[in-house]
């Protein structure tokens, strides 16, 4: 029986860095559902769509969408989107399109049919929540939005984007807002969640607590 380590948090909190390496050490696969967000938006922005779009739209443009991912890779319609979908505008839309109902049920299935294949470290914005409630482990991770934003700039600058702190801070402020906000799967911890504040803390702290927890059986 496969399992899954669910990790959930806001956009910045070092949710991908650790699962990829929780991921390594254990051996599973790292299932990194913001990727898939991305690619569908991708998609409908490729259809001419944008926030003013009807559900219909959203629903038929879906119909032609194929999204599948292996090694650590994303692919739209067989055609690898991995370095596309961490483009700014991938980011803005892929907030504005998962509060889409269609989106998230599209989804769902593809996340879900992931943990037949494989154990996953899976982290998102509803992976405690609504994905994988039955998680072997959850984690909430999570960092002031001041902190988020500098090491997002600091990504996107690696990544050859000219960005500036100040506008990163808005945009995830307004991003946490949307994703907190929406009606359908909002991000929220759940209950039975384990809670890591990452703000000053090392990428190294936080892998080696978490491995910690999951090692001594807790959460
Ligand atoms: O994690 P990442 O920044 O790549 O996610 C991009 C966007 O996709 C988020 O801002 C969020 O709106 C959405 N998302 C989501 N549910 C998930 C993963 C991502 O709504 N499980």
């Amino acid at each position: 029986m496969n399992k899954v380590i669910a990790i959930d948090g806001p956009s910045g909190a070092g949710k991908s860095t650790i699962a990829r390496l929780l991921a390594e050490e254990l051996g599973y696969q790292y299932l990194d559902t913001g990727a898939l967000y991305r690619a569908v938006a991708l998609s409908l922005l490729h259809t001419g769509l944008n926030e003013y779009a009807t559900d219909g739209e959203v629903a038929s443009a879906l119909e032609k969408t194929k999204i599948s991912f292996r090694n650590g890779r994303v692919f739209l319609n067989q055609k690898d989107v991995s370095q596309e979908i961490r483009s700014p505008e991938a980011s803005h839309y892929a907030s504005v399109f998962s509060a889409r109902r269609a989106v998230r049920e599209f989804l769902l299935d593809i996340q879900r049919d992931a943990l037949h294949h494989a154990s996953l470290v899976a982290e998102g914005r509803d992976m405690t929540t609504v994905v994988f409630p039955y998680a072997s482990a959850k984690f909430y991770l999570d960092a002031s939005a001041e902190e988020r934003a500098r090491r997002r700039a600091l990504e996107l600058r690696t990544k050859g984007y000219d960005v500036e702190e100040k506008q990163m801070l808005l945009d995830i402020r307004e991003r946490d807002a949307r994703d907190s906000g929406r009606d359908i799967a909002p991000l929220r911890k759940a209950e039975d969640a384990l809670c890591i504040d990452s703000t000053g803390l090392s990428v190294e702290d936080v892998f080696r607590r978490i491995l910690a927890i999951l090692r001594e059986g807790r959460p």
